[in-house]
């Protein structure tokens, strides 16, 4: 049989991304910007109905980077950061000298705890210092307890840089995640549900915000003949190659969310007669995830000896990429000395939890595989 290797994640080609790219080369736009990037911001804001501003920047990363510095946060001040998460969305509060604040998860989305947020707050006032943003997270694609967290954030004055990088296409009553927070973040690494092989976008809600967002990522160039400068800039536009493919990966979004969300129903089907395992759900009818990963977790009843690692090895064997949840932020060894409000559910996640194979290309052989590594272990 066929053993070739099962990936967690990968791209799939809407086959258009060649027609946008050849364009760039014949043109010579083989630049950073370009008239690729002014269509593919355009694409993106009509996806989410044109009511925001997009700027196309090299990465997400770059986007949460230029959110920071947009809102003013500068060294010494206090950022408010979901702990279960990847380290993406937490680097760059420390790219601008500030000081983190972790916050645990609750446990219906995984995402930041409404309880302990609003503890940090206080307490973080009460220390004489309000925090200036919240970095708020849509893991795996599902959305956070947006009510809940962003009354919280509005009753303290707080913005919130909501970091979509993994929720594109996700939706909270009726409306996409990116456009909740006061900025939002996009990333079209080559893992996440559609690509410019790396790339990001920064949300925002007017075209100023956009325009300042771009001054900052060509290298804040002053309106001068010379190179004029009065600002710290960056490099962090999109390239215009990298665009060509993010156009082209524009018509298959909503095939590979349809896809994604299948192969999550897959899952939930094989799991519904294994009682070790949940598989994350969407809470009610309010979310709508684009299940941008299927992942699971191994219950706290079960038998010792079951873990995720166990789990994780009988799929190496059978060459099938899976991997553990992100490890929380407060875990880390760069993050040990930073203040963490909350129990431990983010931990627990960590422990038990385990992402499994969801490219949108996964053919009905390759679940055939899957399918077949999960009822041997559980048998
Ligand atoms: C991928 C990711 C990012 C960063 O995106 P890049 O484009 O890789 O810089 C940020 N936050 C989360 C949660 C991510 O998964």
């Amino acid at each position: 049989m066929d053993n070739k290797r099962i990936f967690l994640s990968l791209p799939k080609q809407s086959g258009f991304e060649e027609k946008y790219i050849q364009e760039a080369l014949k043109g010579s736009w083989i630049t950073s910007g370009g008239p690729n990037v002014d269509d593919f911001e355009s694409k993106l804001e009509d996806y989410f109905g044109n009511t925001v501003s997009i700027a196309a920047l090299n990465s997400g990363t770059a986007a949460i980077h230029l959110a920071l510095i947009l809102l003013g946060v500068k060294s010494g001040d206090e950022v408010i950061c979901q702990s279960m998460t990847f380290s993406a969305s937490a680097n760059p509060i420390m790219y601008q000298g500030a000081t983190p604040i972790f916050v645990d998860s609750e446990i219906d989305t995984w995402n930041i705890s409404p309880e302990f947020l609003e503890i940090a707050i206080k307490d973080r006032i009460a220390n004489g210092k309000k925090p200036k943003a919240i970095i708020t997270v849509h893991l795996y694609g599902m959305p956070y307890k947006i009510d809940e967290i962003h009354a919280i954030a509005n009753h303290y004055g707080i913005p919130i840089i909501e970091d979509s990088a993994e929720a594109l296409g996700s939706s909270y009553k009726g409306k996409k995640c990116g456009m909740f927070g006061d900025f939002g973040v996009l990333s079209f690494n080559g893992n996440k549900i559609i690509t410019t092989s790396a790339g990001g976008a920064l949300v925002s809600y007017s075209n100023g915000l956009k325009e300042k967002a771009i001054f900052y990522a060509t290298q804040s160039r002053d309106n001068a003949r010379h190179y004029e400068h009065s600002e710290v800039g960056y490099n962090y536009r999109m390239s215009n190659i990298c665009a060509g493919i993010g156009c082209g990966q524009m018509k298959i979004l909503d095939k590979n969310i349809a896809s994604r969300r299948a192969i999550h129903d897959f899952y939930v089907n094989i799991f519904q007669d294994i009682n070790e395992v949940t598989v994350s759900q969407e809470p009610n009818e309010d979310y709508f995830s684009n299940f941008w990963l299927t992942t699971i977790l191994i219950k706290d009843d079960c038998d010792k000896k079951l873990s995720r690692e166990v789990l994780q090895l009988a799929f190496e064997k059978a060459n099938i990429e899976s991997r553990p949840l992100w490890k929380p932020m407060h875990l880390q060894p760069l993050f040990l000395n930073y203040p963490y409000y909350g129990k431990k559910v983010a931990e627990e996640l960590f422990e038990k939890g385990l992402c499994l194979p969801s490219s949108s290309t996964l053919t009905d052989e390759d679940k055939n595989r899957i399918e077949e590594v999960i009822k041997t272990f559980f048998n």
